[in-house]
């Protein structure tokens, strides 16, 4: 495992052949909530023999913010994450849930039934273990299956003090704590502080005496110029969580939680192919990622038709020397080989931006910013290709600002 920054994937069902290929460059697993409950026995199988392979930690999501929603027409996985919580009403299918909806009772059934569910995670048919074993290609001992690296109590979005959610928020946890405690459950809890502004996240987590925190800004979109002022807070709350002595880790994050190493951020997770940013209200909708190439000196997707067009004109800008790409271009690549190559290209980026000196990063960011817009002003293609090509490398003088501004 490095120790620069600890890399963990988010698990999406469709993954599970490019996880089996990249086991050297990823750090952990976030299994969703919703993806453990629906297609239980297969998850399991899956997790449990990857993890056993290469012990890397892994933990489940509650993706509790779901049941803030309504949910107009509920998929199975949302009423089977409500069934393993033991509260089938959690499922709003009528009216918009409220606080007040989250009565004491709730509480203490969805915080003891979500604590079972992770102690008895380990527990699968080995008829199951060995078949998902089987795909590795390499012997894989049942008895190397582990448990969560930590239990992640259901936690909810915070909008404001206002709102009545952060009281819900911190029964959850009361409620899980003292479940945790009084049954001697050795699997430590690990508490998910999830607002929709960094201001809103830095206020709870000052309030909390915790030293692991994982972070969840809502929709907290890297490459958005409306996005710097948020950044710029995030930053700052995660340098005043680092005073604070707190240890974070974001459940979202892309190339610019990379950046956040250096004030302490210790690690996040991104969804392969996209996930790096998640929006609460968006959860009841979530599908398989787009085929799109991550460029490596923008750290961003883009679609591959606009990253061939680059890569043919810009060979030096495009450059990729993983194994999938070196002299291949993105349109030559196939589904799984695009999805590798961005999993490569992050694990490279922490090796290669981590523990650089904020100065070097601003400079870096900048020679970047100005050689993509140097590029694209030289771009022979069509008028709509290269306004979508403008709109593509800003964030780079973005970031380099609200580094500059941190410090
Ligand atoms: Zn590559």
């Amino acid at each position: 495992m490095t120790n620069l920054f600890e890399h963990y994937l988010s698990y999406g069902s469709t993954d599970q052949q490019t996880m089996r290929d990249l086991a050297a460059d990823f750090d952990g697993l976030v299994v969703p909530g919703t993806i453990a409950a629906f297609q239980a026995e297969g998850t399991r199988g899956f997790v449990l023999s990857l993890s056993a392979r290469s012990s890397d930690p892994y933990m489940i999501d509650s993706r509790f913010p779901l049941f803030q929603n309504q949910l107009r027409s509920p998929k199975k996985a949302h009423l089977m994450l409500a069934d393993v919580l033991g509260v089938p009403e959690l499922v709003h299918s009528n009216q918009l849930p409220t606080p007040s909806d989250f009565t004491d009772s709730l509480i203490d059934t969805v915080a003891q039934r979500w604590i079972e569910f992770n102690v008895g995670f380990d527990d699968v048919k080995l008829k199951t273990f060995d078949k998902y074993a089987a795909r590795l290609n390499e012997p894989v001992l049942p008895e190397n299956r582990q448990g969560p690296l930590a239990i992640l109590p259901p936690y909810t979005m915070v909008g404001d003090r206002g709102d009545g959610w952060a009281s819900v928020s911190d029964r959850l946890w009361e409620a899980s704590m003292a479940y945790a405690t009084s049954n001697a459950v050795s699997i430590p809890l690990r508490r998910v502080i999830a607002a929709t502004s960094a201001g809103m996240w830095d206020d709870i987590a000052a309030t909390v005496k915790h030293h692991e925190l994982i972070a969840w800004i809502s929709d907290l979109e890297e490459f958005r110029p409306e996005s710097a002022v948020e950044l710029y807070a995030y930053g700052q709350a995660i340098q005043r969580a680092t005073d604070r002595g707190q240890r974070v880790f974001a459940l979202y994050g892309g190339f610019f939680s990379v950046l956040l190493a250096r004030y302490g951020l210790v690690g996040s997770s991104h969804g392969i192919g996209f996930g790096e940013h998640r929006d609460y209200v968006e959860l009841p909708t979530s599908g398989a990622p787009p085929a799109r190439y991550y460029v490596p000196r923008l750290h961003k997707y883009v679609p591959v038709d606009i990253a061939q067009i680059l890569w043919l004109q810009f060979p030096q800008l495009m450059a990729c020397e993983c194994e999938e790409c070196r002299t291949n271009a993105p349109a030559s690549l196939d589904y799984h080989a695009l999805m590798r190559h961005s999993v490569r290209a992050r694990s490279r980026e922490i090796a290669e931006w981590a523990t650089l000196p904020t100065s070097d990063v601003v400079d870096r960011l900048g020679r970047d910013f100005a050689d993509f817009q140097e590029a694209v002003s030289r771009l022979v293609a069509p008028l709509n290709v290269t306004k979508r090509a403008d709109d593509m490398y800003g964030h780079l003088q973005m970031w380099a600002g609200i580094l500059q501004n941190l410090g």
